[in-house]
């Protein structure tokens, strides 16, 4: 086990802003968790991070930043011999997985390639990109109670996948740590261009029928041409989620703005929460050292030295100039800390 008091968190979020935490700990497999939890941890707050591409930490984080050291993938036994079943350790880097599947394959994960993260927060997280959300391919989730100690695994189907959504951002909301997660992959490739920019970018390129290293570089290609590299510009990517609005109040809203985009969907109509952020004037928009990101505004960024505090300013400011001028409430996808 790694532990460490007294913790900066710069380079622990894509922000990249500062904060610290009273210790780090970085457990190397199950039994060291399960040990820290039953004897040294005593009670005190825990908060469990992956890379921290989907935080904000708006404080200092007073107790345990928690850090999974499992990053081992493991084949497991399948009836199904048109499918593999792979139990993966929550700290494994995201798409180094989807890369290591593509060069098997085994697929089902290309349309989630390059998306920033580890796999435990993946489960967490319902990550999703391209038409295609990781919910679907979860079986089972392993789990650690960070109050007993007791270890548990869950089927995927009672983690309550939906948009961006599951039970551990619900009712299970900080009370597990997510080491392992099994997923269930298929051994014959059958691309989902299901989502429209997706399909077009292949018929651009002139490809019919991609193979799915060419559907994963196609995506990739396609992230690094609409988001900023977290390296260069701190983000965590889409900071708002798209809001699901009735289909009545679309209607009238239709009739002020005919050209607001929208998709239907079980309970109503999404409206792309960049188009309305862009119509309230904030797109490439700065405020301290936050702003709008000026290709896609549905990311904030740090513009050099930004706090959480800052960022946090920017998305009330954002938030509300969209209420005042649609009536429509964003609510934020990134975790304030
Ligand atoms: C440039 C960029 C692009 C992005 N694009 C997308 C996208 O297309 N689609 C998408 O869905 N997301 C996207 N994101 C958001 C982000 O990549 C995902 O939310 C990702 O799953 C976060 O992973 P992480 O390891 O960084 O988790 P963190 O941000 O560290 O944590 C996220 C949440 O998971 C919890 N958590 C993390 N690990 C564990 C664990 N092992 N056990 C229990 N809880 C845990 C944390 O407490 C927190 O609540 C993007 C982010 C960036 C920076």
């Amino acid at each position: 086990m790694f532990s460490i008091y007294h913790y900066n968190l710069l380079h622990r979020n894509t922000f990249g802003v500062e904060a610290w935490a009273d210790r780090f700990v970085e457990y190397a497999n199950e039994e060291e968790l399960v040990m820290f939890v039953k004897t040294e941890c005593k009670g005190q707050p825990l908060l469990h991070i992956g890379c921290g591409s989907n935080l904000l930490f708006c404080s200092d984080v007073s107790g345990t930043v928690l850090h999974s050291g499992i990053r081992d993938i493991e084949q497991l036994p399948c009836d199904d011999a048109e499918m593999v079943r792979l139990r993966v350790g929550g700290g494994v880097i995201w798409d180094e997985l989807v890369s290591f599947c593509v060069k098997n394959g085994w697929y089902g994960l290309e349309n989630l390639s390059l998306i920033p993260g580890e796999v435990g927060a993946a489960a967490v997280q319902n990550i999703g990109a391209y038409g295609s959300e990781v919910g679907d391919r979860i079986e089972q989730v392993g789990l650690i109670n960070l109050q007993s100690g007791d270890s548990l695994t869950v089927p995927g189907d009672t983690c309550q996948y939906a948009y961006r959504y599951s039970r551990f951002k619900g009712e299970w909301r900080g009370q597990y740590a997510v080491t392992r997660v099994t997923l269930r992959l298929s051994r014959t490739f059958e691309p989902d261009l299901s989502y429209g920019a997706l399909a077009d970018a292949l018929q651009q390129r002139g490809i019919g029928n991609p193979t799915a290293q060419q559907l994963r570089q196609i995506v990739i290609e396609l992230r690094q041409s609409k988001l900023p590299a977290p390296e260069v510009l701190g983000n965590a990517g889409s900071f708002f989620m798209n809001p699901v609005i009735s289909r009545e109040t679309f209607e009238e809203l239709q009739t002020r703005y005919p050209r607001m985009p929208h998709f239907s969907v079980p309970g109503g109509e999404k409206i792309p929460a960049a188009w309305l952020i862009e119509q309230a004037g904030w797109k490439g928009r700065t405020l301290k050292n936050a702003g709008v990101y000026d290709k896609q505004a549905l990311v904030l960024v740090n513009r050099g030295g930004a706090t959480g505090k800052d960022i946090v300013e920017l998305s009330e400011a954002v938030r509300a100039d969209v209420k005042r001028l649609f009536g429509i409430q964003i609510e934020p996808e990134v975790n304030f800390i």
